[in-house]
């Protein structure tokens, strides 16, 4: 019935690098990938035309936003989300879980699924295992997601225990829906475990060992030092099958895709590159800029040498530090483009390194020269988190 496959081409004998490729009804996906992320069935600022233009393969589409608006139905009466946002490429969804726990008010978690209050209107909803695996039909993105329970960073291990268990338990729930739709569409599990490391190798196994042709790791990048999350895949990536893709759900940092990759991932989805964007911080080899900085009033030159993007290849930094300073629409689309073409490149790069045997070499060399946004800036997002959770 499904259309996926996944190939593994290359293979680097240093790490656990891999560079392969992911088919599905909608077109293949060269492998790792970076997944610009449309919240919204849109990916803000710019057109699918300019997504392709980029160099983007396939995109995600946020379940939770979509059900609540304009509702699954609609989308569904139009086809589904391709037809209703003119994107024909690969789509995932997730699958609405990590929004409810993330933004969704007076939740309550029990074992038949989540029920929750929308952040729209307050109107009262609840996501089950099986409902999910309807709305996500009705979407038709070509990877969907099972729901799954993220825990709170930081949290008990008993605590950490029950929501993985419970996962495991919703992870066959939704594979069993799943046989009740005729549709194209491929099943990921998702592996947790929060920030146990007997628990992520104990879901690794499980969810590994489960029908699912694909596997993404949620429930990192919540709050926890990088470190700690680097730490963590380095139990997860071993107990993984080889020949199934690996999505590393909402990380995607230039630097968390280097790292990423070599600890076994092959896929990696974030609104962190459009979204610091818009704010002004634009990714360069050297770390990310402030376009808005009065160092780029007058800067004659692109934003970053050499880069292929359409912003670079036709503005001035001087033009694009201008529209960035008086707010014009159009230095959301030039931002946006950059960035998403700055990590689409890079995850090209970093294939090219696994396939070419060289990237170890790629990575340190990147690592030297990347500087990373600071912890602080890491620091206010674990604020934000935190303060989510608690409402
Ligand atoms: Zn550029």
């Amino acid at each position: 019935m499904t259309s996926f496959s996944f190939t593994i081409e290359a293979q680097c004998s240093e790490s656990w690098a891999r560079a392969g490729t992911i088919h599905t009804a909608h077109g293949s996906v060269q492998t790792p990938i970076f997944m610009p992320v449309g919240t919204q069935a849109t990916v803000k600022s710019v057109s699918p035309e300019e997504l392709r233009e980029v160099g983007a393969a396939i995109i995600l589409a946020n379940t939770y936003h979509l059900m609540l608006r304009p509702g699954y139905q609609l989308i569904a009466d139009f086809g589904g989300l391709h037809q209703f946002m003119h994107w024909d490429g690969p789509i995932l969804t997730d699958s609405g879980g990590f929004q409810v726990f993330s933004l969704g008010h007076l939740r309550k978690l029990s074992e038949e699924g989540v029920t929750f209050k929308s952040h729209l209107d307050g109107s009262a909803h609840m996501l089950t295992p099986e409902n999910v695996m309807q709305i996500e039909f009705e979407l038709g993105a070509d990877i969907i997601l099972p729901l799954d329970i993220c825990a709170a960073y930081p949290c008990t291990f008993d605590a950490a225990k029950e929501a993985m268990e419970r996962t495991h338990r919703w992870a066959e729930r939704a594979l069993i829906a799943r046989e009740g739709y005729q549709s194209k569409q491929t099943l990921f599990g998702i592996v947790q475990g929060a920030c146990e490391p007997e628990l992520r190798q104990q879901s690794a196994r499980f969810i590994g060992n489960l029908p699912f042709p694909g596997l993404s790791i949620g429930g990192l990048s919540v709050g926890e030092p990088k470190a700690e999350m680097w730490d963590l895949l380095k139990y997860v990536t071993p107990e993984l099958p080889k020949g199934k893709p690996r999505h590393l759900l909402g990380v995607g940092s230039p630097e968390d895709l280097v790292i990423g990759v070599g600890l076994g991932m092959d896929m990696f989805d974030c609104v962190l590159p459009t979204r610091v964007a818009r704010h002004g911080g634009l990714f360069s080899r050297f770390g990310r800029i402030n376009i808005k900085s009065a160092r780029y009033r007058a800067e004659h030159a692109a934003i970053e040498e050499g880069c292929d993007c359409y912003t670079c290849r036709n503005y001035s930094a001087a033009y694009v530090h201008h529209l960035a300073r008086t707010d014009e629409q159009l230095y959301y689309r030039l931002g946006t483009i950059h960035n998403l073409r700055f990590m689409l490149r890079l995850a090209g790069q970093l294939r090219a390194a696994v396939i070419g045997g060289t990237y170890p070499a790629f990575r340190d060399d990147f690592l030297k020269q990347y500087t990373p946004a600071s912890e602080q800036v890491r620091e206010n997002q674990r604020e934000k988190w935190k303060a989510a959770r608690s409402r």
